[in-house]
C-alpha cells in the first residue's frame, strides 16, 4: 500500500490547526517629522527623515494621493 492517511483529520483537527494562521497587519506609525504613515523602523519616503535627522533628499513631487 502506498503512504496515505488512514482517516480524515476532523474539522476541529483542521480547525485547531489554523488557529495559529491569522495574519497580522503591517506595524504602521506616523512620521516623526511630517506626520506620515509609513512602516516602522524605516526611513519615510515623503521628507526623507530618520530618527530625527534628514537621511536623503526626498523628490520634488510632493505627496501624491
Ligand atoms: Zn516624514
Amino acid at each position: 500500500m502506498p503512504p496515505h492517511p488512514k482517516r480524515k483529520h476532523s474539522s476541529g483537527r483542521r480547525d485547531r490547526r489554523r488557529a495559529h494562521d491569522a495574519l497580522t497587519p503591517p506595524n504602521v506609525v506616523a512620521c516623526a517629522n511630517c506626520g506620515a504613515k509609513i512602516a516602522a523602523y524605516t526611513v519615510c519616503p515623503q521628507c526623507g527623515y530618520y530618527d530625527g535627522r534628514k537621511v536623503f533628499e526626498p523628490k520634488k513631487k510632493q505627496a501624491k494621493k
